[in-house]
Formats: structure tokens, C-alpha cells, sequence
């Protein structure tokens, strides 16, 4: 079980007194060793999150949100299971919603395109 550096965020064993990426001072690493109470929220779970929730605003902004998201959630989830953060739930919510939005989308788009194609093809008949 490893500890994280305040400054950088590199891993560093409970009984290291400094940093060996950036030389912090490490002070309060044995006191908060194995204490939960003060844990971050990921940010890249939020920002997967609010991603998500964007890609409900438009075809292709919403894929390219919705795509984002997805990246995001997921790096979110591997950060937060090796950093032992808060925000899984953001991130899986964020994951599920930009899987169904890209699916919403891409259907959607797909029946518009066919709606094109319907429209050309009587055109050419009508010639
Ligand atoms: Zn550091």
C-alpha cells in the first residue's frame, strides 16, 4: 500500500520521508497513513462526468463530448483505484452516459443520413 506525494502526486512508501520525484518533505505521511477522511475527489471523474452531461447538446458536439467522456471516465477509474480517490461513481456514470449518448447519436445519425438517402434517390427517380 503506497502513499502519494502532496506536491506531485508520485507514490511514496509510508515510512519515506522525502519525495523521490520531487523531493518534498513528506510530514504527515505516518499520520495519514490508512486515514481515508481527507481523500480527493478525482478530477478527471468529474470531468468525465460534465462531459457526459454535455454530450445531450447537439449531434456531433455530443459525440466528440460523449467520446471525451468516455476517455476521461476511464483514466478517472484507473487513477482513482491506484490512488484510492473519491468520485468512482462520477466516473462510471460518466462512462455509461457517454457509451449510451455516442450509441443515441450515432443511431440518430444514421437515420437522418437514411432520410438523405431517401431524399436523393426520389430525386434522381423524379429526373
Ligand atoms: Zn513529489
Amino acid at each position: 500500500m503506497a502513499n502519494f506525494c502532496e506536491k506531485c502526486g508520485y507514490p511514496v512508501k509510508h515510512n519515506e520521508s522525502f519525495c523521490a520525484n520531487c523531493g518534498a518533505a513528506l510530514p504527515n505521511i505516518n499520520y495519514n497513513y490508512n486515514c481515508n477522511a481527507d481523500t480527493n475527489y478525482n478530477t478527471m471523474a468529474i470531468a468525465g462526468f460534465i462531459l457526459s452531461i454535455c454530450s445531450f447538446f447537439g449531434v456531433y458536439l455530443g459525440i466528440i463530448c460523449a467520446i471525451l467522456g468516455i476517455i476521461f471516465s476511464a483514466i478517472a477509474k484507473k487513477q482513482i483505484r491506484v490512488r484510492n480517490e473519491k468520485g468512482n461513481s462520477f466516473a462510471t456514470a460518466g462512462l455509461v452516459i457517454s457509451i449510451i449518448m455516442i450509441v443515441v447519436w450515432t443511431v440518430l445519425l444514421f437515420i437522418t443520413g437514411g432520410f438523405i438517402l431517401g431524399w436523393f434517390i426520389h430525386f434522381l427517380e423524379a429526373l
